[in-house]
């Protein structure tokens, strides 16, 4: 079956394999159907969040594409700007080893080290800065309404229906409501996880050099994370039942703090039977095997939470059936959306770049029509593959944490001490954490 579909896609690439403009900024009255000019481009990247920004960034920064015109597009009227000063926002995101490698390689990973980095709208603002080293503005503004296949091309309508632009490959980074996803019909899988994450920016009580440890304690209520910004801030990702959301949303900041701090700390939010079990088949295991030697250590003290920096996300799972179609790529949030409790959200979305990019790359060195689907499916096979292992592992972790059914909980709380204190299992974890894409 898969080699029929994969057969009739071949086919389908030789109908759409011959547009290609390598030329600049070339503008044409050809519309027989109204009459708005129509510029033509290579590649076109339909939004400029995290992923589409170093999307955009990977193809102007690549040898092999750099005669090709890159436009990137973004829906929004403003994007963020470096600067050192600005307060921290409440999304940051930890990456990965892979994630830093793309980021060298753009050269983009230096500025973003000389100001704070992990915060989102940083990043983007260094891969923003990074793209007008190559004239690449993103035009802002810029909603995609609709578009239709050509004979080898795509043609583009957009929002404010000033210009029409036709390209020989769109590759849609627009979140994972992707309305582009939604235009070319494509299914997904997805479920909503009946959770929120509650973001925060929170001020630690101690000045703590070299804040580099990220916290999360895993709670029946859902897990907290406290990831560090600087040696006086964190950030926190916090899962709650829908049904808790509400409440903690509308508490006062002291009032919200002094949850924060009890979520970390006491048992207040855990089951007393399984602390018991736990406690006692951690001190039979200790006398049998080698336990890790590291102190223990306890999660910084919250005093406050920066004004305004708390805001709500709804939590869902969701996996577009097709990840390409002629033409057609999708990348990040619009491809996959996965939840956050392991920060994989944007790390996917980066290493969606890094496989793209060594597809796209190896056809042209092939003489081949890079956006032909014989290469593109490539793309998808290899991602699904990753993504949807990936994408269910996290959502049998948070399954297994969030059930309150005492053997399991008691289970899960013995084997994650086990791993804790057992280094070579941790190492072994901290690994997979840090290379997975
Ligand atoms: C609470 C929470 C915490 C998270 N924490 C982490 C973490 O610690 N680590 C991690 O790796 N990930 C994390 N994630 C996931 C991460 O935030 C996402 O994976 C990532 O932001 C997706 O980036 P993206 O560029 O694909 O999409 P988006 O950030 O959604 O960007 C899409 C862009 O496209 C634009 N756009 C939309 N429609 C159009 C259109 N039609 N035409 C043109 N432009 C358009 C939008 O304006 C936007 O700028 C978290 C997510 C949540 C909800």
């Amino acid at each position: 079956m898969r080699q029929l579909l994969l057969l009739r896609r071949s086919l389908i690439t030789v109908r759409f394999s011959l547009y290609s403009t390598s030329s600049k900024a070339a503008i044409s009255q050809d519309l027989p159907k109204n009459s708005m000019p129509t510029e033509n481009v290579d590649i076109i990247v339909a939004g400029g969040g995290l992923v589409g920004s170093a999307m955009a960034l990977a193809f102007a920064s690549s040898p092999i594409f750099k005669n090709h015109k890159i436009v990137l597009l973004e829906s929004q009227s403003k994007l963020p700007k470096v600067s050192k000063n600005q307060s921290y926002s409440n999304r940051v995101c930890a990456l990965n080893t892979q994630s830093i490698n793309l980021f060298e390689k753009l050269g983009a990973w230096d500025l973003m080290k000389s100001i704070r980095v992990q915060k989102v709208s940083r990043m983007q603002s260094c891969l923003l800065e990074r793209l007008k080293q190559f004239n690449i503005e993103p035009r802002l503004n810029s909603r995609v309404k609709s578009f239709e296949n050509e004979e080898n091309s795509i043609r583009i309508k957009l929002q404010d229906e000033k210009i029409n632009l036709r390209t020989g490959l769109l590759i849609a980074a627009d979140g994972y409501q992707s309305s582009i996803r939604e235009m070319a019909r494509i299914p997904t899988m997805q479920w909503n996880y009946d959770q929120f994450g509650i973001v925060a920016t929170l001020q630690l009580a101690d000045n703590i050099p070299n804040n580099n440890v990220a916290w999360q304690r895993f709670l029946p209520t859902g897990p907290i994370a406290c990831l560090p910004l600087s040696n006086t801030h964190s950030s926190l990702v916090w899962t709650v039942p829908k049904s808790m959301h509400k409440t903690l949303m509308n508490l006062s900041d002291e009032q919200f703090v002094d949850e924060v701090n009890k979520a970390f700390t006491s048992d207040v939010y855990k089951q007393n039977e399984i602390i018991s079990i736990t406690e006692r088949l951690r001190s039979c295991w200790q006398q049998v095997i080698p336990v890790s030697s590291t102190l223990l250590q306890y999660p910084p003290v919250i005093i406050n939470i920066q004004p305004k920096s708390r805001a709500a996300f709804p939590l869902s799972l969701l996996n577009s059936n097709q990840y390409v179609a002629p033409r057609l790529v999708l990348v990040g949030d619009s491809a996959h959306r996965i939840h956050p409790m392991a920060g994989q959200g944007v790390n996917m979305g980066f290493g969606d770049i890094v496989c793209l990019m060594n597809i796209l790359e190896q056809a042209v060195r092939d003489g081949a029509d890079f956006s032909s689907l014989t290469y593109l499916v490539d793309y998808e096979r290899q991602r699904q593959l990753q993504c949807v292992a990936r994408l269910l592992s996290i959502d049998s972790l948070n399954r297994l944490y969030s059930t309150k059914f005492s053997p399991i909980v008691a289970l899960r709380s013995v084997g994650l001490s086990f791993v804790n204190e057992f280094s070579p299992l941790k190492k072994f974890f901290a690994k997979q954490a840090a290379y997975s894409s």
